[in-house]
């Protein structure tokens, strides 16, 4: 695409257009608006639209196709990739858009694509609501719901595109369109995994499950010593466990936080994350298997509000550091791969990274495989190996590290990746990975269909085909 310098009128009339501001390049807001979670990524689009309705993001699409420019796409700008942001081009910042609206009668919520996981929860569980989402607040709900989503909910009731019922689109032509089941079931399917690459959500509508209690929930910390026999028994555990039921493990070092004792701080060590989010009368016994797992060195396991629970982990995962992921499924949490996920926690480097692993199955099992383009569903836990630091200098070391563990569990690995977890430098070959090749294809006759010239294409991007 050619970089044009933007005629003086044209801009005038854009901005004449617009509900929310356009930011140049040395204006006020310019640089925060172009910052991304990750700080790897240092990008400066030529102008950023900062939409704040649907009308705006028609223009801004319409904008740069007329002026041929590059188009990126930012919701809660989570994205480990950094395809929020564009060198050039025009980055459309969807982020003053967080208005969710719920109808508790319905149990629907309608929710804006800026809004952060933590907006959608604050307002859900206002009215004893709940929809599976991520474990940390600070991200968007909307790139990870286009990829598919799943979160301490999602054993319960599957991922988060299990749950969504039509969207609002601004297609690759600036036009609005409503994408529901029944409309347009096609392509309501590929946009319940298929990220951003058939057009620009304005809003989402889900379905809500009732969630009006507390949840028993918190972290369990073991000394690393001890990891690989506690990783064992949950993953045993975690084989017949209830949906309600929830294991986050991670291997990091430890946080000086109040319920780790001293000794353990700035040490490895493995933290389960826990939660039963089903009737209290059974969260004791239902969690009960996985807190007495051999000598816990700490613990914080307590009932508390759904959202306090979804926030707990935030300060590990703020914005700002450098960031490199690496992700694999796993069949089963067993034999060798625990000692190599061990081993590979001991030769760490830094502070800050970690290796985590959630327990999925349950009720995104039993949908059906050709319900989504999410093909995973038979994986029983999602592996995410995260590399964060905050010196340039140490790039080299953390990211041959993350690739180092991701080889050495590559044997143990059912194929595929999480869309959402896949790092800038992957390439093509890895969004065919995350797809397989059926969905890819059917994800690429789509994309010929909705966005031929590929105009949204800053994603993990499925080529229109042939
Ligand atoms: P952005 O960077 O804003 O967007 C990512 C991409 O999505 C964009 O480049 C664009 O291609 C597309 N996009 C965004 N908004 C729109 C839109 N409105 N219309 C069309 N396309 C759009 N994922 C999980 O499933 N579960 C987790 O528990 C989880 N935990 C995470 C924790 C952390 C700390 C982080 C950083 C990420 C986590 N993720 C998780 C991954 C997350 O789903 C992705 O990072 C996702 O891309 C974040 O969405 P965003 O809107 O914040 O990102």
């Amino acid at each position: 695409t050619r970089e044009p310098r933007l005629p003086e009128e044209a801009l005038a009339s854009l901005r004449g257009r617009l509900r929310g501001p356009v930011l140049l390049p040395d204006e006020t807001d310019y640089d925060r608006a172009r910052t991304v979670w990750n700080a790897m990524i240092d990008r400066r689009p030529a102008l950023i639209v900062q939409a704040r309705g649907t009308a705006d993001v028609m223009a801004a699409v319409r904008f740069a196709r007329e002026h041929d420019l590059r188009i990126a796409v930012r919701g809660g700008g989570h994205n480990v990739a950094g395809h929020g942001v564009c060198e050039g081009g025009l980055m459309l910042d969807l982020s003053p858009m967080t208005a969710v609206q719920v109808d508790p009668q319905r149990r629907i919520a309608r929710v804006e694509p800026g809004a952060l996981l933590a907006d959608l929860d604050k307002e859900t569980q206002a009215r004893g609501l709940a929809i599976p989402g991520g474990f940390i607040s600070s991200t968007g709900v909307a790139g990870l719901t286009l990829g598919g989503g799943f979160g301490y909910l999602s054993r319960r009731w599957g991922l988060t595109v299990d749950n969504l019922r039509e969207v609002t689109l601004v297609t690759a032509e600036g036009e609005p369109r409503r994408v529901a089941p029944d409309s347009e079931p096609e392509l309501f399917w590929g946009l319940c995994g298929g990220g951003g690459n058939f057009g620009v959500v304005t809003a989402f509508e889900f379905a809500l499950h009732d969630l009006p209690h507390p949840v028993l929930a918190g972290p369990v910390v073991h000394a690393l010593a001890d990891a690989p026999a506690v990783l064992r028994r949950a993953g045993e555990i975690m084989r017949e466990a209830p949906d309600e039921v929830a294991c986050l493990p991670v291997l990091r070092h430890a946080p000086p936080k109040p319920f780790i004792p001293e000794a353990y701080h700035g040490e490895m060590i493995l933290l389960l994350a826990l939660i039963h989010s089903g009737d209290p009368a059974h969260g004791e016994d239902a969690l009960a298997p996985l807190r007495e797992i051999g000598r816990p060195a700490g613990e914080a396991v307590a009932r508390r509000p759904y959202v306090a629970f979804q926030s707990m982990f935030d300060a590990t995962a703020a914005a700002g550091a450098r960031n490199y992921w690496k992700g694999h499924y796993l069949g089963a949490l067993e034999g060798d791969a625990i000692d190599v996920l061990c081993e590979q926690a001991r030769r760490m480097p830094g502070q800050e990274s970690s290796i985590g692993m959630l327990s999925l199955g349950g009720e995104i099992a039993r949908r059906p495989a050709a319900s989504t383009p999410y093909p995973h569903r038979g994986a029983a836990w999602v592996l995410n190996i995260q590399a964060r630091w905050r010196d340039p200098r140490e790039d080299g070391a953390q990211i041959a590290w993350a690739r180092e563990t991701f080889e050495a569990m590559a044997p143990f690995a059912t194929g595929g990746v999480y869309v959402n977890f896949i790092s800038g430098d992957e390439g093509e070959s890895r969004v065919h990975e995350a797809y397989g090749e059926a969905v890819h294809a059917r994800l690429a006759a789509l994309k010929r269909r909705w966005d031929p010239h590929n105009v949204f294409r800053l994603n993990q991007n499925i080529p229109p085909a042939e």
